[in-house]
């Protein structure tokens, strides 16, 4: 076990000190170049929880940097996979497709070569946003084409053996005719139709046959063919794939969801087959946790699918982040009512990072540190003193930018040189209210007084001091604050009873933010005014 704290820097220091295989006794060979992969099957939507894979991969890439060694990042569309069923908004004839890989079918919406194209574009477009780092593209597809996959194929076929076997030991019903390769057909450009009837010589006799999916059926032409894998057009199974992929670009770590940490998981199966096939030593995995909305898998059905655009309307992308790059094998459940706390989180390591915030231990302010140096895009976060939720306040109070920059003036949060920060925030919370925060725990500052107002004679006199005091002195905050608690304590009334009466008043509501920075922000002419006509 290393000394570091950081899982990144855990996961690169266990690359660099490794010594030999995990399943043999062949000693490893620092690379001269450190390759982590991330990748992504282009089915499916891509929601923030995909993101998680680049975002967590890209930290163990920075942590081998770091570490002083030269490192790359890639990013593999895994786009050899078959076209299962028709998404919503594709024209229904795609079901001839069916079967076909994603990168043969044309783009539905006519923009790209390709449909896996198209989705190829939209993932990088949005994951630039999340991820600084350049990082190398890469498709299965067009390495297949090119050859580049050719030698490790050749070692794959010709120890189909010892390939099928690492798998049966884990299986409980042994298929004792797997074979590593599947063509597409030559005549309908299938993948999934194509059944194996022989194999001689390094070639593949199939048949080309109907494939059903979970929920669908890739139609068979009938075509009866033979596929040289020297020539590229087809696959190798996934269960020798990732290990074909991991020897051909040298890679030495890369992210898999927790279901693969189970022993006999295709990462392990694979593992063996890269070092006892192709004597290539298995990869560091990067185990994570997957994202759950409110504590439920995120799903279109569900309608809790949350899109990496949505997020960077109410929240920098480096707060996704800090929430990917904490630990990261506890489960992560994301709410939205949690943003206001993320906020402050976020706010509080860019004090300990500037050293505005203290901490007694030294192992958590280094941890911090690292944590928020790996976070942060090498941008220079700098910590506003304006909280979320008071960005909250002022966006539910005013809505011009003169008034707001006002109104921060006058409580102390506002500084020039943080303008666009501020106003960012300020933006940031405004759609946040819009969008996730129920009505019932909104304010809007009231005018007059309310029409059902109801307070207790002691609250009523408690207000009608606060607006002479209001009337005869200046405040800040604070003074503010312990004027109420000197009034409160001169009248033998409770703090709650007079906060609730400042809120029924000035909101028409039983709660609200902090009340002395609430009648700063609306103005202390105005609410002495109000507060002598009760
Ligand atoms: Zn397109
Ligand atoms: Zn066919």
């Amino acid at each position: 076990m290393s000394d570091e704290l950081f899982w990144a820097d855990q996961i690169a220091s266990s690359i660099i000190n490794r010594k030999k295989f995990f399943y043999t006794d062949d000693k490893i060979k620092q690379p001269k170049e450190y390759t982590v992969k991330t990748s992504a099957s282009l089915s499916g939507v891509l929601h923030i929880g995909r993101l998680s894979d680049t975002i967590r991969s890209e930290s163990v890439y920075r942590a081998l940097k770091d570490a002083g060694k030269k490192a790359r990042l890639i990013w593999v569309a895994e786009d050899m996979d078959p076209f299962r069923k028709v998404p919503k908004g594709v024209p229904a004839s795609y079901k001839k497709y069916l079967g076909m890989p994603v990168t043969d079918i044309p783009d539905p919406e006519g923009c790209h070569k390709s449909y896996a194209d198209h989705h190829r574009e939209e993932y990088l477009k949005v994951i630039h946003d999340f991820v600084s780092t350049k990082m190398k593209v890469y498709s299965t597809r067009e390495e297949y084409l090119k050859g580049t996959f050719k030698p490790f194929i050749k070692k794959i076929v010709k120890q189909t053996e010892l390939t099928r076997d690492i798998q049966n030991k884990f299986r409980k019903e042994k298929q004792l005719d797997w074979s590593p390769w599947r063509p597409i057909c030559d005549k309908c450009g299938k993948l999934s139709t194509t059944k194996l009837t022989d194999v001689q010589d390094g070639l593949f006799h199939y048949v080309c046959q109907d494939y059903k999916f979970e929920t669908t059926t890739a139609t068979g032409c009938g075509h009866k063919g033979i596929s040289d894998p020297m020539k590229g057009n087809g696959k190798l199974m996934w269960k020798s794939e990732w290990a074909a992929e991991w020897a051909m670009w040298n890679v030495v770590a890369e992210g898999a969801g927790k279901e693969y940490q189970v022993p006999g998981s295709a990462f392990w199966i694979n593992g063996e087959i890269a070092e006892k096939v192709l004597k290539f030593p298995q990869p560091e995995p990067i185990f994570y946790e997957h994202l759950m909305i409110d504590n439920e898998k995120m799903s279109a059905s569900l309608g809790n699918v949350i899109y990496p655009k949505d997020w960077i309307q109410v929240a920098p992308p480096e707060m996704l982040r800090m929430f990917y790059n904490k630990k990261i094998m506890k489960t992560r459940s994301f709410s939205w009512q949690d943003l206001p706390r993320m906020y402050d989180e976020f706010d509080d390591m860019a004090r300990i990072q500037t050293g505005e915030k203290k901490l007694d231990n030294k192992k958590e302010i280094a941890h911090h540190k690292r944590l928020f140096a790996v976070t942060a895009l090498d941008k220079p976060r700098v910590p506003l003193k304006m909280s979320f939720s008071h960005a909250m306040m002022v966006a539910q109070v005013f809505k011009k930018e003169k008034d707001i920059i006002n109104v921060l003036e006058k409580t102390n949060h506002w500084k020039k040189e943080k303008k666009k920060e501020i106003l960012e925030r300020i933006k940031y919370a405004q759609k946040y209210l819009d969008t996730y925060v129920p009505d019932n725990q909104k304010f809007s500052v009231q005018e007059e007084l309310p029409p059902n107002l109801q307070l207790e004679d002691k609250q009523k006199e408690a207000l009608h001091r606060i607006a002479d005091a209001l009337h005869k002195e200046s405040f800040n905050e604070e003074s503010l604050y312990a004027e109420f608690f000197n009034i409160c304590k001169d009248m033998e009334l409770s703090p709650k009873e007079l906060f609730q009466a400042g809120y029924k008043v000035l909101l028409n509501r039983e709660r609200g933010p902090k009340l002395a920075t609430l009648v700063i922000s609306i103005g202390t002419e105005k609410v002495s005014k109000l507060f002598k006509t009760i």
